[in-house]
């Protein structure tokens, strides 16, 4: 069976072709500047070079349809024939309190991520441009669509709830949603297998450091607790996003500053973090080039930014009263020794030992990086949203495929 996987963005959509037979990826690439006239779509044929070619394409359906004739391309095509992509699966950022898992496209399913608009109002429109630009090359392939807040469905009201009038959350939905829920379920699963323990059996601190980053304790398998809130805002410094702070910040810096709401959330979402600290980039390796070369802002941002997630990992091993494994994922947590040495480094009153050999090897592996003896194993795990995107996808179609 071929999948076809899509994360579609408002001015960008993503892509990877699966071979379900083996998981294999037959093709990926994207598709940017959609809407404008000089729009670059890249496709990467396994095994084969990039091809680039720069075209007019001014909306979704378009890029759907330069993304299939990429596929099937004569010259540098993966597929015969379209007739040969059995599903797309989509990755929706927000499914709210409606979705615990993904589910097969329908009306109902469309009208649902419709009315959360209004939670996730830079991504689900897009999603759903995805969704009915599939439709309209495609009208006969069935579509999947997978959550980032759905593994997270699993939290207890204590964990969910915010302290703040109940009727925000009756009448508005008003709660912690948590986000790259895919991310941490996927490397959740994996460190059951690397530690060859059954996942039910577990208490792990799953980090997803990347761009944007979250921090998530899964308790027997389910997410417990999130440092992502109702948006992707809330919790651990990112590059260009503040994470916590207090709220009573927003209306006093819009008073002294003069600022709009609109003005506050973009300085919040896109020039704090990161970025605002070291005055250099959201870009943990010019963030780390840059400390090497004595620069003190970027030291205090690196600084900040691995406090902060120390202090989630201390909170969520005492939320869960216990430990197993702290497991470190996505740009940063795949990629980068020093961070993962910082965090671990101050995390010995819990048992952390990390391998310092361990740590600084580089492998695309799933990995142990803490000594035999550390009570809390520490792994690195290189997560894969698509392929769980893919997964859930072909799990469905057979389901259908079995029911009808
Ligand atoms: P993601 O959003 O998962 O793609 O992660 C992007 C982040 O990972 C950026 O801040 C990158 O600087 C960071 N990153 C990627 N490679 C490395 C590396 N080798 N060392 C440190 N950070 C890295």
């Amino acid at each position: 069976m071929k999948i076809l996987v899509i994360n579609a963005g408002s001015s960008s959509l993503k892509f990877q072709l699966y071979s379900m037979e083996n998981e294999a990826v037959l093709a990926k690439g994207k598709v940017e500047r959609i809407g404008m006239d000089s729009a670059i779509a890249s496709f990467e044929p396994d095994g084969k070079p990039e091809i680039r070619e720069v075209s007019e394409i001014l909306e979704h359906t378009s890029a759907i349809r330069k993304v299939l004739d990429m596929l099937v391309h004569k010259q540098y095509g993966v597929l015969g024939s379209i007739q040969d992509i059995d599903a797309v699966g989509h990755r929706v950022v927000h499914g709210g309190e409606s979705f615990s898992g993904s589910v097969l496209v329908d009306e109902d399913v469309k009208r649902e991520i419709k009315r959360l608009f209004d939670l996730a109002p830079l991504h689900n429109p897009a999603h759903m441009l995805g969704i009915h630009a599939v439709e309209a090359n495609m009208p006969e392939v069935p579509q999947v669509v997978v959550f980032d807040t759905a593994f997270h469905q699993t939290m207890p009201p204590q964990s969910y709830l915010y302290p703040i009038p109940m009727v925000l959350y009756k009448k508005h939905k008003i709660r912690r949603y948590g986000f790259h829920g895919t991310s941490h379920a996927y490397v959740s699963e994996r460190a059951a297998m690397l530690l060859q323990r059954p996942l039910q059996e577990l208490k792990l601190i799953s980090c997803h450091i990347g761009n944007g980053a979250s921090c998530t304790a899964v308790m027997n398998g389910k997410s417990y607790d999130t440092s992502m809130g109702m948006t992707p805002l809330e919790g651990l410094m990112m590059g260009t996003r503040s994470g916590d702070i207090d709220p009573a910040i927003v209306p006093y810096a819009m008073g002294k500053e003069d600022l709009t709401l609109g003005e506050v959330n973009s300085m919040l979402n896109k020039h704090s973090g990161l970025m605002a600290i070291s005055g250099i980039s959201s870009d943990m390796r010019e963030i780390l080039e840059s400390m090497e070369a004595g620069d003190k802002n970027a030291a205090l941002a690196f600084e900040m930014y691995e406090y902060r997630l120390r202090k989630y990992i201390g909170a969520y091993a005492a939320a869960m009263n216990g430990l197993d494994a702290i497991v470190f994922t996505a740009g940063v947590g795949e990629n980068s020794p020093a961070l993962r040495k910082a965090v671990c480094t101050n995390l010995t009153f819990l048992g952390v030992e990390l391998d310092e050999q361990a740590n600084a090897a580089r492998s695309p592996e799933d990995r142990r990086i803490s000594t035999e003896r550390s009570r809390v194993q520490v792994l690195v795990i290189p997560t894969n949203e698509e392929l769980v995107i893919a997964r859930d996808t072909h799990q469905l179609i057979l389901n259908r495929l079995n029911v009808v």
